[in-house]
């Protein structure tokens, strides 16, 4: 099956980080949903290309993920994978509930293999899209690989501010 058709993945998720000090701006909870169809060379993640890596997701576990979110020191949640875009039935329902308990007083962050542009246009993504405030796109390309850019790993990769970019119809850089 092509990526593009790839919407809910198996609800597998690869590994919670209730701390994180690089995924986004502050200290923050990361979660690695499984399952990417892109297959960059170099990946940084490879054990979460597959689909059904670490556990099926519960509303326990989900329930665990928000109350991580809880504390004022957490900024905000960062959704990595693997491909969110390709696990949706399980991002949806998490960024549903994080909005629920936090409205937009915390920040969402997804890191993407797609391109900004596509997902904007591919009608059921674009319902994930625009529930996010930064959005880091495009595949790691590894001749492109610089250590050390904040929050990407190659020199083609965007981090977008996407509720500016969708109100101005195109894409703007967060940083
Ligand atoms: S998009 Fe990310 S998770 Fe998927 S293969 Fe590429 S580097 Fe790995």
């Amino acid at each position: 099956m092509q990526a593009l058709q790839i919407y809910d993945g198996q609800y597998h998720i690869a590994k919670i980080e209730p701390h994180s000090f690089v995924d986004g701006e502050g200290v923050r909870c990361s979660i690695y949903l499984s399952g990417c169809p892109f297959s960059c060379p170099g990946c940084y993640n490879l054990h979460a290309q597959k689909f059904t890596y670490g556990e099926r997701c519960s509303d326990a576990v989900i329930e665990e993920i928000i109350s991580y979110c809880e504390a004022d020191y957490i900024e905000g949640l960062s959704i990595l994978g693997g491909e969110p875009f390709c696990n949706m039935a399980l991002a949806t329902e998490i960024i549903s509930r994080f909005r629920a308990r936090f409205g937009k007083a915390k920040s969402i962050w997804v890191w993407t293999g797609f391109m900004f542009e596509y997902l904007a246009n591919d009608q059921r993504r674009y319902g994930m899209l625009k529930e996010i405030d930064v959005l880091v796109d495009g595949p790691f390309v590894d001749w492109l690989y610089r250590p050390g850019i904040p929050f990407r790993g190659s020199l083609n990769q965007r981090v977008i501010d996407v509720q500016y970019s969708l109100r101005i119809g195109t894409v703007m850089d967060y940083m």
